[in-house]
């Protein structure tokens, strides 16, 4: 067995460059070896279950200007939109049905959708489903704002560090945009109790295997829940528009390796993984993912939120999505599960 496999699932993460080594040339067997691990590690927390989430991606609006993403507020070809709460209760309403028991709802820094206005939306979810998880993904606020809409009832949090090296972070982001704000937010959502989510692009401009080691470093330390990754995929109208996709491939094994040093965490086969390659979630699954989030936003506003280009909103509506995707899972003997799919306690 690779030496790098060994360490890893005895507990122990290998130093930079010897990851970096194995993520540059790990061979087919070895990679074969690294996912039957991984499921292992995957069935022994979270059996053959997959949890849903419903993703509600209620506004496209941004004041920030991320070099890689679609909606930045710099791309005036975006046709922007923001939900009413009213509809955003709707998407919850019909996935509460569906059998979604955590409901993700994630935007672009919208100043048109005030903290306040969040706050009691949050508030009017908690109380209309109180056995539902409540996760937010609208990037960098003050403490007291993570804390007020904590109290209201949102208990997780996804906010991608998007790189551990703080120069890389500079490559991807304008100069006003600081790596140590984000991580900042990160503990900050730490203390103040949410169960948090990291992640990462992989492929994204400039990253290089020592970048992808120092990931895995930064996660054993920060012990997120959840761990969101996918593909960097370009985007016509942006600045990284010439810049090659992120590898399916390389995805499925940083997932793998994720899978070992954090056995617990809360790991989604995510929309980029699918839309890079059409059985990617089945294969996110095969390498130790737990999780998949499928789109509850209103079919009108789906297009919208583009990211990057051609991203799958597969499934016109969320019912044949939810009945298509349970079918293909079972046909890979995954088990999707009507759940709120809290994070199992770590096994010492
Ligand atoms: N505004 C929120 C949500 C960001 S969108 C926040 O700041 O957290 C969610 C994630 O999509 C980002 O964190 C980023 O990692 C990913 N993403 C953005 N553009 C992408 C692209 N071109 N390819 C792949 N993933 C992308």
């Amino acid at each position: 067995m690779h030496n790098v496999i060994q360490q890893l699932s005895g507990g122990k993460l290998p130093g930079i460059p010897e990851l970096a080594d194995f993520i540059r040339c790990y061979s087919p067997e070895d990679r074969e070896e690294l996912f039957t691990h991984a499921r292992q590690i995957r069935e022994r927390y979270y059996g053959h279950d997959v949890y849903i989430r419903g993703l509600i991606e209620f506004s496209n609006y941004c004041r920030n200007n991320c070099f890689y993403c679609g909606i930045r507020a710099g791309n005036p070809r975006v046709s922007r939109y923001r939900l009413t709460a009213e509809d955003i209760l709707a998407c919850c309403r019909n996935g509460y049905g569906l059998g979604f028991r955590t409901f993700v709802l994630q935007g672009g820094e919208d100043p048109g959708f005030p903290d306040e206005k969040l706050f009691e939306l949050v508030q009017a979810l908690h109380r209309e489903f109180p056995d539902c998880a409540i996760t937010l993904s609208v990037g960098e606020r003050e403490r007291a704002v993570y804390q007020a809409w904590f109290d209201a009832g949102a208990t997780r949090y996804l906010l991608r560090h998007e790189t551990a090296d703080p120069d890389h972070y500079a490559m991807l982001h304008p100069a006003g945009q600081k790596w140590e704000r984000r991580i900042r937010c990160l503990h900050d959502l730490k203390e103040i109790g949410y169960q948090v989510g990291a992640g990462f692009m992989v492929g994204s401009p400039g990253q290089t295997p020592e970048i992808l080691a120092e990931e895995l470093h930064f996660l054993q330390k920060l012990q997120p829940q959840m761990v969101g990754i996918g593909p960097f995929l370009p985007h016509c109208e942006t600045p990284f528009a010439g810049e090659k996709n992120g590898s399916c491939e390389e995805t499925l094994l940083l997932l793998a390796m994720i899978r070992l040093i954090l056995p617990n965490v809360l790991l989604p086969a995510t929309t980029a993984l699918a839309t890079a390659d059409p059985r990617g979630r089945v294969k996110g699954l095969l390498a130790g993912a737990n999780v998949v989030m499928p789109n509850l936003s209103p079919e009108s506003v789906r297009e919208k939120y583009l990211l990057y280009n051609n991203k799958v909103t597969s499934g016109s509506e969320a019912a044949s999505a939810v009945k298509s995707l349970a079918d293909e899972f079972a046909a890979a003997g995954f088990r999707v599960v009507t759940d709120r799919g809290d994070c199992r306690p770590l096994e010492v």
